[in-house]
Formats: structure tokens, C-alpha cells, sequence
């Protein structure tokens, strides 16, 4: 639980510290000019500022890429991480290493404009604990995707009734708002959904999704359909209840047909029945299926967080500026 001494009653001023938290794989081409970028804006800006950037088990350069930056410039933390546990448990490792006042999350590869960082520092400053950057235009995404995204934002507002409309892991949070994230104990997370739950007062602002900078998107659909798979088995149960639903219907369905059946058979009606067998067959069968998948989903989950294996290890890190690297 987070008790009252976490909250600071600090009064917010610009040279409050903030920590820019990037989860980072495969970047090597470009995350140098990214963080340089992004960096001429805070510069700009006045702000005081930490960087805590975490490989996520990059196999290509992106490590020595991140040692170089690191080795002149003592506002860079880096951490890498054993092996590519995924974008959600490297966020977990900044979040858990930032010190900053106000965090900050952003990608790598400056779809999340950094010009809007001012903007939400400003925000934080009149008050807000959660800033938020929405999605205005989604940039140039395959119309799947696009279809995809929507359909899924569609179920989790359903059935739990979290609004993620054009979310985005865009997103600067107060102090307070990182204590209480890093008190949720799931092992399986979703950080747009995960701060949706969270509350507290938010604030949000709208931004077009610029062009990724180089490379290529690190999420092919069958990765997406599970992340969503994960995040809608974490926040509801309502497919669940869906079975049992389903269940009633059928029940009652199959009160009329075997009335029928028996009428049938007593007033000497009784035709051969054989497709309708079959397709009795096919229709209970595949429902039988269905269900025992959402069941085993579940399961999953369930055995996961039982197993409660840590969400990311840490083989690596350096400080900026220090001598070793
Ligand atoms: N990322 C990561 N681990 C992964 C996949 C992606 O840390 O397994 C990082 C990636 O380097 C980038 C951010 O997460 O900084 C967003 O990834 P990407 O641009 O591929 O996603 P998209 O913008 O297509 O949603
Ligand atoms: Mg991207």
C-alpha cells in the first residue's frame, strides 16, 4: 500500500528534477540523435534532467551505441537488461531507477515528439500528477493495424470500462504516481492500462504520431494480438462470464430442441435428424473449445503470477560519467 510519507508535498518548481525513462531494443541506427535531440529540447527548456535508458536485450550495437553516450555526459544512466523481456518490463526497470520528481516515458525512436516536453512539464507545474499524450493522428499505420487497435481499445472499454481511446506510452507522471505504479505486484503489465486504473489527476495532450526515425516498428501482429490477449485476460473477467453466458443460452436452446425432439418423436414425426446432429456436434463442440481456451488463458495468467519470477534482470549498467566505460 502506498502509505502517506510517499507523497511529497514538495511545491512543484521548474527545477524540479526530471527523468526521461526510454525503453530501448534494436535501436543502434539512430538512438544516439534521438537522446541529442531530445536533450537540445530540455536544454532549451532550463530543466534539470536525468536520463535512464534501458537496453532491453538489444542484440545489434545499441549497447556500445548507449556506453558512448554515457562515457561524456553524467545525466545519462544506463541499464541493460539479460535478455529482451519486452518493452512493458523495461519500462519497469526505469521506472524503478528514476529519481526525478517528474518522470517521463517516451520510445526511442522520436515518435513521441519531444517539442511537447515543455508542454507537460508545464502541466505538472499547475498541478497535475498524470500528463498524458494522446494520440491525434496515429502517423502511417497498416489499415490492420489501425482496425486491429481499435477493435481492442473497443473490448477493454467494454468490459472494464478503462477508456484507452488513443492512448499512448506518451506519458510524464509526478512522484507519487510512480510509488503507487511500482506497488502494483502483477507480473504481467500493461502500461497504458495499469495507468488508466491508477487515476489521480490527469491532464491530456493531443499529439500526431510523427515517423519513426529509422528502423522498423519492433511489433509484428501476432506480437500485438497477444500483448492485447494479456492485457484484456488482466484487467476483466468478462470473457469469462461470457462462457457462462453462452453456457445459459445453449441450455436453453437445447430445452426447445429436445422438446421438440420428443414431440416429435411421441406424434411419430421423427425425421432422420442427421444434419442436425452434426451440426449439434460441430456448435457444442466448438463452444466446448472456446471456453476451455478463455479458461486456460486465465490459467496462465494465474500460474505466471504464482510463479512470481521477477519482471526483468539487470546484467548491466553504467553511470554517466563514469570512468570504467
Ligand atoms: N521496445 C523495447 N522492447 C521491445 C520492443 C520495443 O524496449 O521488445 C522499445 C523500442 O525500442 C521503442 C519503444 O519500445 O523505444 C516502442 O517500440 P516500437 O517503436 O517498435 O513500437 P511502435 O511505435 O510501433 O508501437
Ligand atoms: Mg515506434
Amino acid at each position: 500500500m502506498i502509505t502517506i510519507d510517499k507523497i511529497t508535498k514538495k511545491t512543484r518548481t521548474k527545477n524540479a528534477l526530471l527523468s526521461i525513462v526510454i525503453p530501448i531494443y534494436q535501436e543502434e541506427s539512430h538512438i544516439k540523435s534521438s537522446i541529442k535531440t531530445i536533450e537540445n529540447v530540455l536544454i532549451e527548456d532550463n530543466l534539470v534532467y536525468e536520463f535512464v535508458l534501458v537496453d532491453d536485450g538489444s542484440k545489434d550495437n545499441t549497447w556500445e551505441e548507449l556506453k558512448n553516450l554515457a562515457k561524456d555526459n553524467d545525466h545519462i544512466l544506463i541499464i541493460r537488461l539479460s535478455r529482451n523481456f519486452g518493452k512493458e518490463s523495461a519500462l519497469c526497470a526505469g521506472l524503478e531507477y528514476a529519481k526525478g520528481d517528474m518522470v517521463l516515458v517516451m520510445d526511442a525512436d522520436l515518435q513521441h515528439p519531444p517539442g511537447l516536453i515543455p508542454e507537460m512539464v508545464s502541466a505538472w507545474l499547475e498541478g497535475y500528477d498524470l500528463v498524458e499524450g494522446i494520440k491525434h493522428s496515429r502517423g502511417k499505420e497498416k489499415f490492420l493495424y489501425r482496425v486491429c487497435a481499435k477493435f481492442f481499445y473497443y473490448i477493454i472499454y467494454k468490459s472494464s470500462e478503462i477508456n484507452l481511446g488513443q492512448a499512448s506510452d506518451f506519458k510524464l507522471l509526478d512522484r507519487k504516481v510512480v510509488e503507487a505504479w511500482k506497488e502494483l505486484p502483477e507480473r504481467a503489465i500493461f502500461f497504458r492500462g495499469m495507468s488508466a486504473w491508477l487515476g489521480f489527476d490527469r491532464k491530456e495532450i493531443e499529439f500526431d504520431v510523427e515517423e519513426r526515425v529509422n528502423g522498423s516498428s519492433k511489433w509484428s501482429l501476432l506480437r500485438l494480438i497477444k500483448l492485447a490477449i494479456s492485457a484484456i485476460t488482466s484487467y476483466t473477467s468478462v470473457p469469462l462470464h461470457c462462457i457462462t453466458l453462452m453456457g445459459i443460452i445453449m441450455f436453453i436452446g437445447a430445452l426447445i430442441l429436445g422438446i421438440q425432439t420428443l414431440f416429435m418423436k411421441f406424434s411419430g414425426k421423427a425425421s432422420d435428424g442427421f444434419t442436425t446432429v452434426i451440426l449439434l456436434l460441430l456448435i457444442i463442440g466448438s463452444a466446448i473449445m472456446t471456453s476451455l481456451g478463455i479458461i486456460g488463458i486465465y490459467l496462465t495468467k494465474i500460474y505466471q503470477e504464482v510463479k512470481s519470477r521477477p519482471r526483468y534482470l539487470i546484467s548491466d549498467y553504467i553511470r554517466g560519467g563514469d570512468k570504467k566505460c
